[in-house]
């Protein structure tokens, strides 16, 4: 079972909503300006709406309550509504916004003044480091100020503005106030008469209505300019057929609240956020929560854990089947920070590493229970997989395991029977993961080795000996950090030589005692010298990888401007009828060892499945390519990216039959999703 916890980016139908709209669709399907009786009916719909939420939403008489298609539209008519009306007036010359507006807002205001050519000057009103606005600040703008937008309540972390004291900041000025209500529908009385809000925009997607359907209020005698001019619905103010099945399901979920069974009051969603945050705090020691608890709706936690990156954990989140969102726009390679937590002063790493878990009031006991073990087992999987801040297991490592940072590539090599590992190419700013990780399997370092002689690299050796003294090399080494006087540095059955090339150094690793290697590690070398050292059948392991190669042989180095080999794709409908065409194909599973960790029982009994992540592709590719080059291979991970990259690499490399489940297993349904068993041997 999924659990959902992005209620903040939208939310599922209400049952009763749901009905509503399959009601209004088929049954009473009018047009509510028609006047023959199956229009009046829907008319009457419309009505009864409208009332109940202008008396929810305390609008009192002579304010309009416009439906709209949502919140977007709602913020692009104030804008235009109150920008029309500052034409000509000379006192004003800026337009202000809370600096951790939802974007529709300050692009809004963008665009109008751009096109309306008014020509003020738009600023951002700072926010503390709570989230909440610089009254200070307001107050000494606001006098110049046609139009000034703050949210009731913060999309990101939940911060709950203080419209008092902006009201009683705007006090004497002559600006139009727009209130974006969106995130406080449903959970936080926003007194609309009482206050001087000109406008507030809903949406109803984000309290159980079906996307498409919002509000708008605009108080009584607020300057108004129809967005939308046409055939006069909506008493002119917005022209259009009403989208009647949205407002049949948002008369539904008005009727939720209204009943007091259904949604569940501000106490009852602070204890539900109570207990998440407790699971949270106890399943990543050391998280810390982005804004002030007591200030924000008691429907959203924003948090970030030292040392694990937003990314990271929304792969772990999707794993155990538990929805989050990253408190910033994620790209493939690097995460963005949140310009929410920017804006409010958080230090770089919380603002870049933020996770979103927000939940609806239509949420029950059962389903937060549900929602607080997963996120325990997610815990325990970065326990078991050394990723936790604290009391994590012992592992034991063997083979190779690759860092990325950047682009920048670094490897680890250990051996489970020596007891040994060597270290290459190591960042500053991966010292903590690796200490982590050389912790947990506790192998001695026998060389800490850098291929290209850069700065960093010695620089992460260094502090690799002030966190992990004990594990360190005991042998003096050279500025590459090769032990002095030594010809090779033994791995078990394994080897590691060394060729020195300019600055740097290319490391070789073979069987003891075999001429050609079959890894090697290069860094800035050139085809030319490489030619010299390695076979064409030695895959060469970079020390960057910006265009997620992988590894590479000579021939492929030779042709660095190749252009991309084209991927062999499988679609998730297609998946069936490709395991009974290729019956003796192998599922690879690409994902890490913490997300494979929660994951359930395979659904493809007869499938042969892997469990081999990206991260340790290395120890494969060599097997696949000289003794499967024939079999298919299908890669599969949450999103299809992680797979597309092993199969585009070994395809590159020769191998025939490299296929990726494109759109990864977030786009089957969940009963086809193929899964493997953890492997136990893994922990001791
Ligand atoms: N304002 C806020 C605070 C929001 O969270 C959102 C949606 O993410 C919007 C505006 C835009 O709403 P809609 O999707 O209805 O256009």
């Amino acid at each position: 079972m999924e659990i959902y916890l992005d209620a903040n980016a939208t939310t599922p139908v209400l049952p009763q909503a749901k009905a509503a709209a399959i009601q209004a669709m088929v049954e009473d399907y009018g047009n509510p300006s028609s006047v023959h009786s199956t229009g009046l009916k829907a008319k009457a719909l419309i009505d009864g709406v409208r009332a109940r939420a202008q008396r929810l939403l305390d609008t009192g008489d002579g304010a309009s309550l416009l439906f709209t298609s949502g919140a977007t539209e709602g913020i692009q008519t104030a804008v235009l509504s109150a920008l029309n009306s500052l034409r000509g007036n000379l006192k004003i010359d800026l337009l202000l916004y809370g600096a951790t507006e939802h974007k529709a807002v300050p692009e809004a205001l963008k665009h109008w003044n751009e096109v309306l050519g008014l020509r003020l000057q738009i600023l951002a009103i700072p926010v503390d480091t709570q989230g909440r606005h610089d009254l200070a600040f307001l107050r000494q703008h606001s006098a110049r100020a046609g139009l000034v937008c703050t949210m009731a309540a913060n999309n990101e972390t939940g911060v709950i503005s203080d419209l008092d004291g902006i009201e009683a900041a705007l006090a004497g000025s002559p600006a139009l106030w727009l209130v974006d209500g969106v995130q406080a529908l449903g959970k936080l009385p926003l007194r609309l008469q009482a206050r001087r809000i000109d406008y507030a925009p809903f949406s109803g997607h984000k309290l159980y209505a079906p996307k498409g359907i919002g509000l708008l209020y605009v108080r009584a005698g607020a300057p108004f300019t129809p967005l939308m001019a046409g055939g006069g619905q909506e008493g002119s103010l917005r022209s259009g057929t009403e989208n009647m099945s949205g407002i049949a399901a948002l008369g539904a979920v008005l009727a939720a609240l209204d009943d007091g069974q259904t949604l569940r009051d501000a106490a009852t969603m602070q204890g539900f956020r109570a207990r998440l945050g407790e699971a949270l705090v106890e399943a990543f020691p050391g998280l810390v929560f982005n804004a002030p608890l007591d200030l924000s709706l008691p429907t959203t936690l924003n948090f970030a854990v030292p040392g694990l990156s937003s990314r990271l954990l929304q792969d772990l989140f999707d794993a155990a089947d538990v929805r989050v969102s990253g408190g910033s726009a994620c790209s493939a390679a690097k995460a963005a920070p949140s310009f929410v937590l920017q804006a409010m002063g958080l230090p770089d790493w919380q603002a870049a590493g933020a996770v979103r878990l927000s939940i609806g009031p239509a949420v029950d006991e059962a389903f937060i229970d549900e929602a607080c073990a997963r996120i325990r087992a997610c815990g325990e999987s970065l326990r078991r997989h050394c990723l936790s801040p604290a009391n994590n297991f012992p592992t034991i490592g063997d083979g190779i395991t690759r860092f990325m940072q950047d682009g920048a590539c670094c490897y680890l090599l250990a051996d489970s029977v020596s007891k040994s590992c060597v270290l290459i190419d190591a960042r500053p700013e991966q010292v903590c993961r690796l200490a982590q990780a050389l912790t947990c399997q506790a192998y001695p370092l026998l060389a800490v080795l850098s291929t290209t002689g850069e700065a960093e690299h010695a620089q992460a050796r260094e502090l690799l000996a002030e966190t992990v003294p004990e594990l360190m090399p005991n042998k003096p080494a050279d500025a590459l950090g090769w032990p002095l006087g030594q010809a090779a540095i033994t791995l078990g059955a394994q080897e590691l030589t060394r060729k020195i090339d300019g600055q740097g150094q290319v490391l070789l690793l073979g069987k003891v005692a075999c001429a050609t290697p079959v890894l090697a590690f290069i860094g800035l070398n050139d085809a030319e010298s490489l030619s010299a050292w390695v076979g064409s059948e030695t895959l060469l392991a970079p020390a960057r990888d910006e265009a997620q190669q992988l590894a590479l042989f000579l021939k492929n180095e030779r042709q660095a401007e190749e252009e991309e080999a084209a991927v062999q794709q499988v679609q998730g409908a297609q998946l069936k009828a490709f395991m009974s065409y290729h019956p003796d194909a192998l599922l690879i599973d690409v994902r890490e060892p913490y997300e494979q960790f929660l994951s359930h029982t395979p659904e493809l009994p007869t499938a042969q499945m892997e469990a081999l992540p990206l991260s340790r592709m290395l120890n494969a590719m060599q097997a696949w390519l000289s003794e499967q080059p024939q079999r298919p291979l299908l890669f599969f991970c949450r999103t299809g990216n992680r797979s597309r990259q092993a199969a585009l690499a070994l395809t590159r490399l020769g191998h025939a039959q490299a296929w990726t489940l494109a759109g990864g297993l977030a786009l089957l349904p969940s009963a086809a999703r193929p899964m493997h068993q953890p492997d136990p041997a893994l922990y001791v």
